[in-house]
């Protein structure tokens, strides 16, 4: 018998999922609600820890790929005062391999592969324990049942209303992002400011990150404390709104020095994030035929563990899986066991992960910057 199973979401963590059960021969539907892999920007830069998002790789076959696209030299990290005096300037040794940096659209597509994805299919909810198994109903009114439906839609995930009555919350802090392209060549002073990978300044409840990608593309962030309604969330082409994001921002830093307020000078859109979190240690009653994975099941501020946990997570319930369906394909009550098991283990390891990102971003956005450098050297690799 063979098993319906669909994924919701072809992030990292469904991708990682749907690869690792192709890799063990079993096929999932994968319903995405983009219209295509390029619908939309796919995002900056991640590093990939080992031990987590390159086991995931690994336990995928496409570890190989990942380290012949990846940048060890993107882990080097340089942090500033607010006046620009050079506070950390580290950069890893070329043997230097603990967290290599890869565009997140490289990612996507080392992932996506030979995976058949249902592109511009948004699904709206799902309905488990129905006499034909977990139906999942789509925007355009389709619904198709399966004995497994996969959760990986992200933080505002349309799966998770069917396991937990539980949604993200803000943490009092917002993002605004914008990116500089091709910096090298139009912008060499801050090509040489942001270096090989990332940069960051940490003032009074406040920070600037620019963090390199590849193709000389850099994406900056300003972090700041502010009320939810402050602005509205989302992003602004218009060149008005653009300009009044972008003086909203300057008057934020003023009296930072002026090579770290370029930064702000030259993107072309901003987008507004308010940073949402699911609480520490989010569980649900079990439900038979639906889980969650990655930010859908324990979203966290984005402090490096989020996609990384979304992968590793996506492979192990598939190698769950596989392990189960080879023992007794037949038998439903193995795979629903294997799911069990499986969700046991991602809360245990997420709880651990939440609650030291949640941490942390009190002290990168704290009104004492010096607890921001602090972290980073409790963090550096040696
Ligand atoms: C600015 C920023 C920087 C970050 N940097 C890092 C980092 O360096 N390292 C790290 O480990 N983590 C980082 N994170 C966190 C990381 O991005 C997330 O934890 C990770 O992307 C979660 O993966 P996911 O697959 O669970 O969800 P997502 O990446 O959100 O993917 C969900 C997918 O589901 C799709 N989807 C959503 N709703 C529906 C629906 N209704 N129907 C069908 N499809 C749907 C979406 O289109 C998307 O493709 C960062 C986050 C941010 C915001």
């Amino acid at each position: 018998m063979r098993h319906r199973i669909a994924v919701v979401g072809g992030g990292p963590a469904g991708l990682a999922f749907a690869r690792v059960m192709h890799r063990h021969g079993h096929r999932v539907t994968v319903l995405e609600r983009d219209s295509s892999p390029h619908a939309r920007p796919p995002g900056g830069t991640l590093d990939l820890h080992a031990g987590l998002g390159r086991l995931a790789l690994d336990k995928a076959g496409v570890l190989a790929e990942f380290t012949a696209l990846s940048r060890p030299e993107g882990q080097a990290m340089r942090i500033l005062a607010t006046d620009g005096t050079v506070l950390r300037d580290w950069r890893p040794r070329p043997d230097d391999l603990a967290n290599p940096e890869i565009d997140r659209g490289q990612l996507r597509d080392l992932l996506l592969g030979p995976l058949d994805v249902r592109w511009g299919h948004a699904v709206t909810r799902v309905e488990p324990g129905t006499a034909e198994g977990t139906v999942v109903h789509g925007a355009d009114g389709r619904r198709e049942a399966f004995d497994l439906v996969v959760g990986a839609d992200g933080a505002w995930s349309r799966v998770r209303p069917a396991v937990s009555p539980v949604t993200p919350h803000y943490t009092g802090v917002t993002a605004v992002e914008t990116s500089l392209d091709d910096i090298d060549t139009r912008h060499p002073g801050l090509a040489r400011l942001v270096g090989d990978g990332s940069l960051a300044v940490y003032g009074v409840n406040r920070s600037l990150v620019a963090q390199r990608s590849s193709g000389g593309h850099v994406r900056v962030y300003a972090q700041f404390r502010a009320p939810l309604d402050h602005r509205p969330a989302g992003t602004v082409t218009d060149p008005a709104g653009v300009e009044a994001v972008r003086s909203e921002l300057l008057a934020l830093f003023e009296g930072w020095a002026e090579p770290v307020r370029e930064l702000l000078r030259h993107g072309a859109a901003f987008t507004r994030r308010p940073l949402h979190v699911l609480p520490v240690a989010h569980t649900w009653t079990h439900v038979r035929g639906v889980t969650l994975l990655g930010d859908a099941a324990h979203l966290m501020p984005p402090l490096g563990a989020g996609a990384n946990l979304a992968l590793l997570e996506g492979a192990e319930l598939a190698d769950s899986l596989a392990e189960s369906l080879a023992a007794d394909p037949a038998d439903p009550t193995g795979l629903d066991a294997a799911v069990r098991a499986f969700e046991e283990r991602m809360w245990a390891r997420a709880a651990r992960w939440a609650a030291r990102t949640a941490a942390g971003l009190e002290r990168l956005v704290s009104p004492d910057p010096a607890a921001a450098v602090a972290l980073f050297d409790e963090v550096q690799p040696s």
